[in-house]
């Protein structure tokens, strides 16, 4: 009898209408790998109610005291996605492997077959990553592909393609939990911590039902999370920007002096003008990254808790 408990972690925010089929399709799986002697019979399935607001943990609560194998938590409120996942990881801590998925399976539930696999045969991490993007709007494409090169271009480890869909044992759970920040990147956290990692390509389908819960906001706010938890070069940028800007501001000096001496008078505003809007613009763009590093530092020193649970199902 193989001994390794899975729980498969599922956020869900306002997922009414998905999450019967969710919960069929993903019992199926944890099924078919128990038959298969892959994982232990207590392995289960774990819901993050995310605050929804609307009957998506009444009816998690249905399908657990049908089924033992179902399980939930439910927040007090929307902490969002990340912090749902950290809830997951946290309260399905002592499972040897967690596996954590969207609610609408756009990630092909399939895929968790073989990380498993991979799992018995000693991988540590395994990643789900899209073989395509077909299923995405053209903007989400296009938006994609350069939020991956400007983090490439910022030094931020990152598997292009990969989003929260992913397989974690023990020894990663364990390293994990040792973060203690509040604002996390989980999709940079991971591939840094190390281990044994594995990769699983699927083709990402489109939702089963319902709207998307990342609007272009939110979606803005995780990048910018991104890049400002991984990286502090847009920092050293400005330092450049500012020094190149004074280099020439100190040339200027030197020529206009040497202008007064040989007696040319200053004509025209427009150079003036030009360099008040430019600098102006410049110091206001520098002044709001530091901003958004001095804003992420606040959050930090406060401390407050990640998420409040508010009712669990276990
Ligand atoms: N989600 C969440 N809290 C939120 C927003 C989303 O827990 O505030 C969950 C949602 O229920 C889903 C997953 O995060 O399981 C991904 O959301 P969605 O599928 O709407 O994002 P998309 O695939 O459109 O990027
Ligand atoms: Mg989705």
């Amino acid at each position: 009898m193989n001994q390794k408990k899975l729980t498969i972690v599922v956020p869900a925010y306002n997922e009414e209408p998905v999450i019967e089929k969710t919960t069929t399709v993903l019992t199926n799986i944890l099924k078919k790998l128990i038959n298969e002697n892959q994982i232990s019979a207590n392995s289960t399935l774990l819901y993050v109610d995310d605050g929804s607001k609307d009957r998506t943990w009444e009816m998690i609560g249905e399908l657990h005291n049908g089924n033992s194998m179902i399980t939930g938590i439910k927040f007090a409120h929307n902490a969002g996605h990340q912090n749902a996942l950290i809830a997951g990881i946290e309260t399905a801590q002592d499972s040897d492997y967690i596996v954590t998925i969207d609610a609408d399976l756009q990630d092909s539930p399939e895929a968790i077959i073989e990380m498993v696999h991979q799992a018995n045969e000693g991988k540590d991490i395994v990643f789900g990553v899209r073989n395509n993007r077909d299923s995405d709007t053209w903007f989400k494409k296009n938006s994609a592909g350069l939020f991956y090169k400007i983090m490439g271009f910022l030094g931020v480890e990152e598997i292009p393609n990969h989003a929260d869909f992913r397989l974690i044992d023990k020894r990663v759970t364990k390293a994990f939990l040792q973060y203690p920040e509040r604002e996390m990147y989980l999709r940079g956290i991971f591939p840094q911590l190390g281990f044994n990692q594995g990769e699983v390509y699927y083709a990402r389908t489109e939702r089963q039902a319902g709207e998307s819960k990342y609007p272009l906001s939110k979606m803005l706010s995780l990048a910018i999370d991104g890049i400002t938890s991984f990286s502090v070069k847009p920092i050293k940028m400005i330092r450049n920007v500012g020094l190149l800007v004074a280099l020439i501001g100190l040339l200027y000096l030197a020529y206009s002096v040497v202008g007064k001496m040989m007696g040319h008078n200053i004509t025209g505003w427009t150079s003036i003008v030009t360099s008040i809007w430019l600098l102006g613009g410049f110091q206001l763009i520098a002044l709001g990254i530091v901003g958004e590093y001095i804003g992420r530092i606040f959050t930090e020193v406060k401390h407050r808790p990640r998420y409040f649970i508010e009712e669990k199902k276990l």
